[in-house]
């Protein structure tokens, strides 16, 4: 009868140990599932902003220095949150999602900053250098141009 109560109370011991185990494992996954809804919440939300910035900058609203301290950090916090997103999901699904979102991030900074003078006069100067080149000595040159600089070739 002892050996019998001994069984039965060792079982109790061990379910009343696997419960809250089988209950935390359980509450994880809710937690993961609930965070990643909440950082993918973030991430559109911290695009969001980042998308608002860049239009205040162009209406003057946001002077330079403003708009350079708030982008940087508002970066950070997307870097920060592809992270955790990276962390959240699974390590094959987790890289091509993960590479998908920098993709966009890498085209949404692209983006962001050819608004600055710099590089969007950069930018015209490597188009115009790939589209308009003088057909007999392969001088770029701009639109407007009407010789060539450097063999005087009539442009068209
Ligand atoms: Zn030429």
């Amino acid at each position: 009868m002892d050996f019998v109560l001994t069984i039965a109370l060792v079982a109790l011991a061990l379910a009343a140990l696997a419960y809250p185990l089988y209950r935390a494992h359980a509450q994880a996954v809710t937690v993961n599932a609930s965070t990643l809804d909440d950082l993918l919440a973030e991430r559109d939300g911290v695009y969001a902003t980042l998308r608002d910035l860049e239009l205040d900058r162009q209406l003057g609203k946001l002077d330079a220095a403003d708009y350079n301290a708030l982008h940087e950090k508002y970066m950070t916090r997307a870097a920060q949150i592809l992270q955790e997103l990276d962390t959240l999901r699974g390590e094959g699904a987790g890289e091509e999602a993960g590479a998908e979102i920098e993709k966009e991030v890498a085209a949404l900074r692209q983006k962001t900053t050819d608004g600055g003078r710099r590089t969007a006069s950069k930018q015209d100067q490597d188009a115009g250098k790939k589209e308009l080149r003088c057909a007999n000595c392969g001088r770029p040159y701009n639109a407007g141009d009407k010789f060539c600089a450097r063999c005087g070739r009539a442009l068209h």
